[in-house]
């Protein structure tokens, strides 16, 4: 997976000449210690690199230009230690592309009640100075995150945190290529939509390719690539002798050996496949699709190119922390009014690096594509809070939905051949399974265990995408207001282009 720490978010100060050298050089020696605070906390993925503290308008567009052309700067963190007059930012701000969160935070925690004096006071002033900050980010409808509290405070860390891996998977995202073998799958309606809205929004692009390329990718893989992928499962999951000697696996290998040197190749980070569009490939790939999502790329099954991109960005969000993240589809329903359950599942596409002990390599028929019996990883998920994120194309912008969910202990089904996931949607599984329904959201999800609403709405924040939230507090009437309140607001705000 990505190592988050390649990317960086630039440390800025804003203040003013008013205050005189002395107070300045103070400004940016507290600066500096927060800076190297947060760059040393392990909640913080990414490096926090300090920059001087900004004075004039001229700085603040120079940073701010700086910043969009430095590759390695996902963002910034802006603070103002002291009063700094706003008309100064508006010709930086105006030409930053990069989001930023504006920290409204103190060096002191507590107010030193017996040695309080004016200079303490003038020295420390973000309360005012920083919603002068405010004001001119708002009056200029710019979109951030405010996150306030003492920078030691773990509740502030952990917000920042939950932002910067946000900003990395946008950073990711804005250079992403997406690969789709073949087009879209039948009639099936909620994975089309508008991919130059979503180069637009969302920064990555789709590219379309025959399953033929492929093919010949396939074709070329050699004896010895094909025989380490063997000798890697066997290491890596439960395998028979008769399962690994097959035809069967040994075609899976040779398919996931030609996507993987394709993928690679064409340095695409995300890939789609659609079971009705096989020509050439033996199996629909299964067990390939499964093991390269747990390499980091993302996937949509059925030619779903906006779930494999949001797969992709959520793998990048999560890297490095507790957890998995998967393709996902809601399947089938247990109505019990004991217990009230969702089974997730695919027909063969679900990641490991959700399975809760060894996943094993099965070979089974598929009842529909009409293709030789397909290798797969069979396995339950591990249990705990987890989310299931859907992005759509309303036609003037996109939405993203997420609910919250508790995976929860599988019952054996001994005689399910795929892998899967029990869950509870939050608040209850009928309010959830309407308001999703209501809002438009797909049948295939982003499925992270790693992953909360907090790090969805950031992202969605920065993109300017829509973003639903259904939650333990979700209460069906308020939601359909919000849905019938953001549809005037798109409206007026112009939706997306
Ligand atoms: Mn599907």
């Amino acid at each position: 997976m990505e190592n988050l720490r390649k990317f960086e978010a630039w440390f800025v100060t804003g203040s003013q000449h008013l205050y005189g050298p002395e107070t300045l050089k103070q400004v940016a020696t507290d600066s500096h210690q927060i800076a190297a605070e947060l760059d040393k906390n392990p909640a913080i993925p990414v490096k926090i690199i300090f920059k001087p503290v900004l004075t004039t308008p001229d700085a603040i567009f120079e940073l701010c230009s700086e910043a969009n052309s430095a590759p390695n700067c996902i963002g910034l963190i802006t603070w103002m230690h002291t009063f700094s007059p706003a008309k100064m930012w508006i010709r930086g701000l105006s030409a930053l592309n990069k989001p930023f969160l504006h920290l409204h935070t103190q060096l002191n925690r507590d107010i030193p009640w017996k040695t309080i004096d004016m200079d303490f006071m003038n020295l420390n002033q973000s309360a005012h100075g920083d919603r002068e900050f405010g004001f001119i980010t708002t009056r200029m409808r710019l979109n951030r995150k405010v996150v306030v509290g003492h920078y030691k405070d773990p509740e502030v860390v952990e917000k920042i945190g939950i932002w910067l891996r946000a900003a990395a998977a946008l950073a990711d995202a804005r250079k992403m290529k997406v690969v789709r073998f073949g087009d879209n799958m039948r009639d099936v309606a909620v994975t089309e939509g508008n991919k130059v809205s979503g180069q637009i929004k969302l920064g990555y692009s789709v590219y379309g390719y025959g399953v033929g390329d492929l093919v010949k990718y396939v074709n070329s893989a050699s004896p010895a690539a094909i025989k380490k992928k063997i000798k890697e499962y066997g290491e890596e999951y439960r395998l028979t002798k008769a399962v690994a000697s097959s035809e069967s696996l040994y075609e899976a290998a040779k398919i996931e050996v030609g996507l993987e040197n394709f993928l690679k190749e064409g340095d695409f980070k995300a890939f789609t496949t659609t079971f009705e569009d096989l020509h050439g490939l033996k199996q629909l790939p299964g067990l390939a699709v499964q093991r390269l999502m747990s390499k980091g790329y993302g996937f949509g099954a059925e030619g779903d190119w906006k779930t494999a991109a949001l797969v992709r960005s959520m793998k990048v969000m999560a890297s490095g922390l507790k957890g998995g993240t998967s393709f996902m589809e809601d399947y089938t329903y247990h109505f019990d009014p004991a217990g009230m359950r969702v089974l997730g599942a695919h027909m063969l596409e679900v990641c490991p690096s959700i399975a809760k002990g060894k996943p094993s390599v099965e070979i089974h028929q598929l009842s529909i594509g009409g293709r030789e019996d397909p290798a797969r990883l069979v396995f339950s998920a591990q249990t705990g809070r987890a989310i299931n994120v859907s992005v759509i194309d309303l036609g003037n912008r996109f939405r993203m939905i997420v609910n919250d969910v508790e995976s929860v202990e599988c019952p054996d089904m001994p005689k399910l051949p795929v892998a899967r996931v029990l869950w509870k949607p939050l608040p209850d599984l009928k309010t959830a399974a309407a308001a999703w329904i209501y809002a438009g959201g797909a049948h295939h999800t982003g499925f992270s265990l790693a992953l909360t609403a907090e790090h969805m709405e950031d992202f969605a924040v920065m993109t300017g995408i829509e973003f639903l939230h259904i939650g333990e507090k979700c209460d069906l009437n308020q939601f359909r207001k919000e849905l019938m309140w953001n549809e005037a607001y798109y409206h007026i705000a112009g939706g997306i282009s």
